[in-house]
């Protein structure tokens, strides 16, 4: 049997090509160290990041990762980026981070070999890179028990955050490296709920991250214009 892998080469090269500054908070990858604490924080309160089995999808260089480890979590990033991966495994060895792990292979491939083991996973700036965003979604819904938590974050598309996500953080504010982000493979909340409607995980929550370029701080808000994440639960039994 061939499978074809759901991940794009250009896009995984691009994170490989960045990822020795993935650590450096005022690097390329500021606007992530920037969100972490609020979406860490925002998950936590959530579903309790205590003992639990984590998955972190599309984990780059362990962020999310390592910061929801340190909350006392069993944490698997997987991605499908090697230079990320690496970069990740060694933040963890001099951070002295405990009870985090890193591998290459893919959300379907895992979703195959280890369905149902985590209770919480997240999935979070990485849909948007993808070829088929569905799948992933799918597989994050199936690598999740019955009654744990999903978390996903994107980029909306509509001309705000054209202006916004891409003119204004990668052109003007130089936030990002341009390229960074096609506004094609953006994805409207409406689309991501039908995704998670389609993978049977309920949108439980829905927060947006709004950046304020003059005091250069995200924060929490209700506005999904640009930013935005989603809390979704797989049910306890699937109602048929
Ligand atoms: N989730 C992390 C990193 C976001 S950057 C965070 O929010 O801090 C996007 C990441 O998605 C990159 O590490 C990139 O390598 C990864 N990625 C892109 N396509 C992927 C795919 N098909 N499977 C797994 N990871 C992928």
């Amino acid at each position: 049997m061939t499978t074809t892998v759901n991940a794009d080469p250009a896009e995984l090269a691009k994170f490989s090509e960045l990822a020795h500054r993935w650590w450096d908070t005022e690097s390329e990858f500021r606007p992530l160290h920037e969100v972490n604490p609020l979406r860490l924080e925002w998950i936590d309160a959530i579903a309790p990041l205590r003992d639990r089995r984590v998955l972190d999808v599309g984990c780059g260089g362990g962020i999310l990762a390592d910061a929801m480890a340190r909350k006392g979590s069993s944490v698997l990033g997987i991605d499908l980026a090697s230079k990320p991966l690496k970069v990740a495994e060694l933040h963890a060895l001099e951070a002295q981070t405990e009870g985090v792990a890193y591998r290459e292979v893919s959300a379907e491939a895992l979703a195959a070999e280890d369905p149902e083991s985590f209770d919480i996973v997240t999935c979070m700036e990485m849909l948007e890179h993808v070829p088929e965003p569905l799948s992933i979604v799918k597989s994050c819904a199936q690598l999740v028990k019955p009654g744990g938590w999903v978390f996903f974050s994107t980029i909306h598309r509509n001309f705000k955050s054209f202006l916004f996500g891409i003119v204004g953080a990668e052109y003007a504010l130089g936030l990002l490296p341009r390229g960074t982000h096609e506004y094609r493979k953006l994805i409207r909340p409406s689309e991501l709920a039908a995704y998670c409607r389609a993978a049977g995980l309920d949108l439980m929550q829905t927060r947006g991250l709004t950046y304020n370029p003059i005091t250069r701080r995200y924060r929490l808000t209700d506005d999904t214009s640009v930013n935005y994440m989603f809390a979704t639960r797989k049910p306890l039994a699937s109602v048929k």
